[in-house]
């Protein structure tokens, strides 16, 4: 056996594991929660002025030219702006900058699958909370002398359920002694009131993180984005930099630029996913299903006379993905990603079909 025992230290890990990417001509991919429109048309400009030549040099270290435009739009400084590839990577490098304690970082059992991944990974202690019968998660839970950390996303995915702002507000005010980490992925869906971004001026352990994977339709450049106070942005920055100080490539610093100045696309953008959202949450309600209060670009549904399961298979026969999680407490439900209008429809009608 001799030569064989650095095998016992290899990592031990699950990773997290995405969305199936079907390919194909006909196929309907709503499982990833991807946006159903294309980014702006600035963005399109970028790319055709494009020249190779430039990808010579590398991109600005910092992804200067990106946070000054999110600083910009948001009203802060560029000091309270962490830009890095997608906030999966982001809130990977918040948890490695803030959560050092020996007490357990605490989260909702239903939430983003990538916490327990990052605790396992970079061994944080952790504990979750359940959330409510409803799905709603209780601020209560996460009061806490005891907690090393704090983290939820809001509207929390996969239930695509928002909470308040005077929900963020008392835990932040129950945790003062630790950082509250709230990842604000699919706020731009949800209806005024529920961002609370400009918390981070209040609160100097208040970390709000975004992505441009959602809302700004584009989850292929990796462009993610934190808010904090400065000293918060300065321990972020000092960790990318002990890894890899060029996070950002040029060409996802230039076409996000282009996408956050242009506002008015944006919000039709938005506009758009929310009216067939809307659509769609009657038209399967019609059809016998629970549809959670969605403020999100997705649904998240569960119908009492079928198994999600069964009626996850029977659409992916049709070329139609949508989610399924094999999971205790939500193994019953759906998540279904909004789509145009045409792809909604069809997916309305093979449900149909299947349920007779
Ligand atoms: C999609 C998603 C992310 C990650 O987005 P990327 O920027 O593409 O890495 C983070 N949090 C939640 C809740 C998400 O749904």
């Amino acid at each position: 056996m001799s030569g064989q025992l650095w095998r016992k230290n290899l990592i031990n890990i699950t990773p997290y594991v995405a969305g199936e990417q079907p390919k194909g001509d006909n196929i309907i991919k709503l499982n990833a929660n991807e946006n159903a429109y294309p980014p702006s048309p600035k963005v399109r400009e970028i790319l055709d002025s494009y020249k190779p030549e430039d990808m010579r040099r590398y991109p600005s270290a910092d992804a200067g030219p990106l946070r000054e435009a999110l600083a910009k739009r948001a009203g802060l400084s560029v000091e309270n702006v962490f830009v890095s590839n997608g906030s999966d990577d982001v809130l990977a490098t918040a948890f490695r900058a803030f959560f050092n304690s020996d007490k357990p970082i605490v989260y909702p059992d239903i939430t983003y699958s990538f916490y327990p991944v990052w605790c396992d990974l970079l061994k944080i202690p952790s504990r979750t909370v359940p959330v409510g019968e409803d799905f709603h998660i209780s601020a209560q839970s996460l009061y806490g002398e005891g907690n090393g950390g704090v983290v939820f996303a809001n509207p929390n995915a996969p239930t695509s359920l928002a909470q308040s702002r005077e929900f963020v507000r008392d835990v932040l005010e129950h945790n003062k002694d630790c950082i509250v980490i709230v990842d604000q992925t699919y706020v731009d869906f949800a209806e005024a009131g529920i961002d609370c971004l400009d918390l981070i001026n209040e609160y100097d352990n208040l970390l709000v993180t975004h992505t441009f994977s959602k809302s700004r339709s584009m989850a292929g450049m990796r462009i993610g984005e934190a808010y904090g106070d400065a000293e918060l942005i300065k321990y972020m920055l000092a960790v990318k930099d002990s890894y890899n100080s060029y996070p950002v490539n040029r060409l996802s610093i230039e076409t996000g630029v282009a996408s956050v100045q242009d506002e008015q696309y944006f919000q039709s953008t938005l506009k758009k996913v929310i009216a067939t959202r809307e659509k769609v949450s009657r038209q399967l309600a019609e059809l016998g299903f629970e549809v959670l209060e969605s403020q999100t670009n997705f649904l998240f549904v569960t119908h009492p006379g079928f198994k999600a399961k069964d009626i996850f298979e029977a659409l992916r026969e049709k070329g139609i993905y949508i989610r399924y999680f094999n999971k205790p407490r939500i193994d019953d439900h759906l998540r279904i990603t909004i789509g145009t209008d045409d792809e909604m429809m069809q997916m309305v009608e093979q449900i149909k079909a299947f349920i007779g």
